[in-house]
């Protein structure tokens, strides 16, 4: 497969070219130059596949060559090493959980495939490779987990200081060895510049092999399809397909479910689930863009003002508003809408959501109302329990801590806490090179 890049200035390039670059040098982000039709049958017949078959299936066009058969069945056993259940939680919903990998939320997925393809690509390198990533909350934890001790690659997180939950700091900041936390004193897009700022840095680059881990790395975003063909193998009524709500931030998990979608996954409908941060919400309701300064939320991974993977979705529907619109819907939901759908689902489904599912699920609950004939699944991104400080008090309730999370929450966090100033950042990586 090749990949282009979404500001065409910039050759294409192969899967490994692609993942080790993170973005192309116009700043672009990689995307296919073709979309692979699935097989009619394996669509047909998606339930005699296993989780790993299903994964190898729908990822092998995207590697090309680029990895062996037997290394890429090696990297993808690894990476959906747990369960994705769908569990109906009403007559016309379900919830698809995403939070049963190592640090409970979605993320896992895609740090996994690309910690591990990267580790593939770098072998017998001399030269170390530093992936250098920003995080609202949970892709920190993600690629902490994922590309913890593996050999030639250093991980530098960066988060918004106070912004993430006290699980999802642990999580980032605790490991140790070849992954370095840097506190960022700002919000989340503050670390995302820095980010974008030093990859645009030629001299720095010349000293330092940067890459990114963000969904905008074509390894992080492309196995997050696995999830949408997982909901559709458990989908009962194949002959009604679901409508999918996607708790959205940085937009890479629903484009990778229109990925999937434009391959031939049958669904009816997307539904960009947001919260206060509404830029798509709105482009979609009066076809402006108009990108915003994040605002802080409960649901604090989808604190996005300017979703880096929306122009990959527009490119996915050749930049066509109306054939766009005829697929995603969206909208949006105010703290305190969260917390009362949280409570409610909890009192009258005995369910308990995270605040980015009961984003998802109240955005799928509104379209269902309005289209009483179809019926749908959410994707349950995290687990409750990872943003305990708000869900607690709302069910006024302790939620049981997995034992994972027990053992964290005895460690003390290690992090460098640095001004949201390039020089900083800068200063920082080279004084570890
Ligand atoms: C990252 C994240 C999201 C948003 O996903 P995007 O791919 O950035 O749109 C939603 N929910 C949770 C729990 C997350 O960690």
């Amino acid at each position: 497969m090749q990949y282009f890049s979404t500001n065409k200035q910039s050759p294409k390039v192969g899967f490994k070219e692609a993942t080790l670059m993170g973005q192309a040098p116009d700043k672009g982000l990689y995307f296919p130059a073709v979309i692979p039709k699935l097989k009619k049958d394996f669509i047909a017949e998606i339930n005699s596949y296993s989780k790993e078959e299903i994964a190898i299936e729908v990822i092998k066009p995207f590697v090309g060559n680029s990895i062996s058969e037997n290394d890429l069945q090696k990297i993808v056993t690894a990476t959906v090493q747990f369960d994705f259940p769908l569990i109906k939680i009403g007559e016309d919903i379900s919830s698809l959980e995403l939070f049963h990998g190592p640090t409970l939320a979605f993320k896992d997925v895609g740090a996994r495939f690309m910690s591990r393809c990267l580790g593939y690509f770098v072998k017998g390198n001399n030269k170390k490779i530093t992936v250098l990533v920003a995080t609202s909350g949970d892709t920190g934890g993600a690629v902490a987990s994922g590309f913890y001790d593996v050999p030639g690659i250093d991980v530098v997180i960066l988060y918004p200081s106070g912004k993430v939950s006290s699980v999802q700091e642990l999580q980032l900041t605790t490991l140790g060895k070849n992954i370095k936390a840097l506190e960022i004193d700002g919000n989340f897009d503050d670390c995302q510049r820095l980010v974008k700022q030093a990859f645009a840095d030629e001299q720095m680059k010349k000293d330092i092999f940067l890459t990114s881990a963000n969904s905008i790395n074509v390894a992080r975003w492309l196995p997050q399809q696995f999830y949408y063909f997982y909901a559709y193998k458990q989908w009962q009524d194949k002959g009604n397909p679901p409508v999918i709500s996607v708790p959205s931030g940085n937009f890479g998990n629903i484009c990778a479910g229109l990925l999937a979608f434009h391959s031939g996954l049958p669904v009816r409908q997307f539904i960009a689930a947001c919260n206060e941060n509404k830029v798509v919400t709105e482009f979609l309701q009066t076809g402006n863009y108009v990108t915003k300064k994040s605002v802080a939320t409960i649901s604090n991974a989808m604190d996005v003002g300017d979703p880096s993977n929306f122009v990959r979705i527009l490119e996915l529907f050749n930049r066509e508003f109306q054939s766009l619109k005829k697929v995603l819907s969206s909208y949006s939901f105010s703290d305190s809408e969260t917390k009362s759908i949280l409570k409610e689902v909890y009192l009258n489904k005995s369910y308990l959501l995270d605040p980015h599912g009961a984003v998802g699920y109240a955005a799928l609950r509104k379209y269902l109302n309005n289209h009483p004939h179809h019926k749908g699944l959410f994707l349950e991104t995290a687990h409750p329990v990872k943003f305990y400080d708000v869900v607690e008090p709302l069910i006024g309730e302790k939620i049981p801590v997995p034992a994972a999370i027990n053992e964290l929450l005895t460690l003390s966090k290690k992090s460098i806490k640095i001004p949201a100033k390039y020089e900083e950042l800068k200063n920082y990586l080279l004084s570890q090179n």
